[in-house]
């Protein structure tokens, strides 16, 4: 067994052992495998593996990959921050773009998705943490911006994405996790028009099975099925 398949294995394994332990249906949980950094190749090999799913950080990236990789039946989806500039760009090749961040840019995403007569699927990133360091609604303003964003004719929102603090003890961003869940419930609970809260982004190498225990339905998984990322620059 190559390490690649090794490492998917167990990584299914801890998503399959997760959804056990809190009676969850495996089929509700996609992985997604976070290629960023990692060239073409290795998402063939995770590819011939049998994942479908990658996620891309960077909209250049993401286009160049796609671009190489068109022979196969890749869901692509940007996990990271996205700039306006970029979003004609990102829009012709995401499935999902999991990263919207305010009302502003979820317009231009619409305007560009109708452009090309798509109807663009897309999360909400919340800064449940509340860290300095990263992008993302405040829980506070999420309910609002959800409600505007329901009203642009070429977006689809179907949820929320996190990205959870690092710590050495993942157990503590359970907290968070639920947290991010909880919003969730409560956007739903709004019955607005045109939004689903199904989708449930969160939970990376270090924390995807305490993820999977509060209800993600994708997990973006990165170093553990491609190894560590070396970023000469
Ligand atoms: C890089 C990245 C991941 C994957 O991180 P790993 O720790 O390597 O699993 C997940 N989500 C986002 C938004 C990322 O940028």
């Amino acid at each position: 067994m190559s390490e690649m398949e090794e490492n998917l294995r167990n990584v299914r394994m801890a998503i399959a052992e997760a959804c056990k332990a809190c009676g969850r249906a495996e089929s509700d949980v996609t992985l997604i495998a976070v290629s960023k950094t990692k060239p073409s190749s290795m998402i063939r090999e995770a590819y011939a593996c049998g994942v479908r799913d990658f996620g891309e950080n960077k909209v250049q990236e993401l286009c160049q990959k796609a671009e190489e990789l068109a022979d196969l039946d890749i869901t692509w989806h940007l996990i990271g921050h996205l700039q306006k500039n970029k979003v004609r760009k990102a829009v012709a090749v995401a499935a999902m773009i999991h990263s919207v961040d305010s009302l502003s840019l979820a317009e231009e995403i619409s305007k560009e998705a109708a452009r090309i007569g798509k109807v663009q699927d897309i999360l909400l990133e919340v800064n449940i943490a509340e860290e300095e360091s990263k992008f993302g609604l405040t829980a506070d303003d999420a309910p609002a911006v959800a409600a505007s964003v329901a009203a642009l004719p070429n977006v689809r929102l179907k949820g929320l994405m996190t990205v959870a603090p690092y710590t050495p003890t993942p157990d503590d961003n359970l907290a968070v996790f639920a947290r991010l869940r909880k919003l969730a419930v409560d956007i739903q609970a709004q019955n607005i028009d045109n939004v689903s809260m199904s989708c449930l982004s969160m939970g990376m190498s270090n924390d995807f099975p305490q993820a999977v225990a509060e209800g993600a339905t994708y997990v973006r998984v990165g170093s553990l099925i491609f190894g560590e990322r070396h970023y000469d620059i």
